[in-house]
């Protein structure tokens, strides 16, 4: 699937990109998993069934290792405990059925009403786990090579999505990935950690001095990455750094 996103011209992309705001209003609307026809007119949703069954975390999980249960948003299990950049972790579910189907239908499939779905799912779990407790909304980037042959940022179409319903600045291009990283699978923490060490920086001219700042990503695996991101907002004076993910691998 990510080939045929490949084959897609820059031109295509960006006009899809452009789209993503968009409602569609020539599809009746249906399920986005299933496919079966919904009653009512709106947002994009899923049938009650297939909402049901979505996959979610009952309770906030370690802001460190996204493993543990821990009391609130921006609590640490006792070994995470002083050992990361970010104040916080905002996840909707595990990467497995529906979410892990909706996520690639976005990504791979570019299927942008799964994204808006998601978005919105997620940016409703950070209001109620965090309150209003950001001002500003920043994606995780992806270096311009993979943005050319994805053509499209995950997390910054979700990032657009969060900052409109929360009313929230976004600074899309607030981080830059300037070095291409190989992908991080099957390496470990250490691994990645210094994989993504110094890959990224923050944008002349952006300031997040005292800010609160919501980092955005699809997935969180390992947190390596989001955490470069938060290791550098932290640097650049921001008070608070916490994370919202989708889904937690
Ligand atoms: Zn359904
Ligand atoms: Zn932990």
């Amino acid at each position: 699937m990510p080939r045929l996103e490949e084959a897609l011209g820059a031109a295509a992309a960006k006009a899809r990109n452009a789209a993503f705001g968009l409602l569609d209003l020539v599809v009746p609307p249906v399920c986005l998993l299933c496919g079966e026809g919904l009653e009512r007119e709106g947002e994009e949703s899923l049938c009650p069934a297939c909402d049901d069954g979505l996959p979610s975390f009952s309770r906030p999980l370690c802001a460190g290792c996204g493993g543990a249960p821990v009391r609130s948003a921006l609590d640490f299990c006792p070994p995470c405990r002083g050992t990361c950049s970010r104040d916080g972790l905002v996840v909707l579910g595990p990467f497995k059925g529906g979410v892990r189907d909706l996520v690639h239908a976005f990504k791979y499939r570019a299927d942008f009403g799964a994204g808006r779905y998601l978005a919105r799912r997620l940016a409703m779990r950070a209001a109620v786990e965090l309150g209003q407790c950001c001002d500003l909304v920043v994606p995780v980037p992806l270096h311009r090579r993979r943005l050319r042959s994805r053509g499209f940022n995950q997390a910054a179409l979700l990032a657009r999505r969060i900052s409109k319903q929360t009313g929230r600045p976004l600074l899309a291009r607030a981080l830059e990935r300037r070095i291409h990283t190989r992908s991080l699978t099957g390496l470990d923490l250490r691994e990645r950690k210094r994989e993504v060490r110094g890959a990224m920086n923050l944008r002349r001219g952006v300031s997040v001095e005292g800010r609160r700042v919501l980092v955005v990503d699809d997935v969180f695996t390992s947190g390596a990455t989001t955490e470069e991101c938060c290791r550098i907002l932290k640097r650049a004076g921001a008070s608070r750094v916490i994370v919202a993910a989708v889904a937690r691998a």
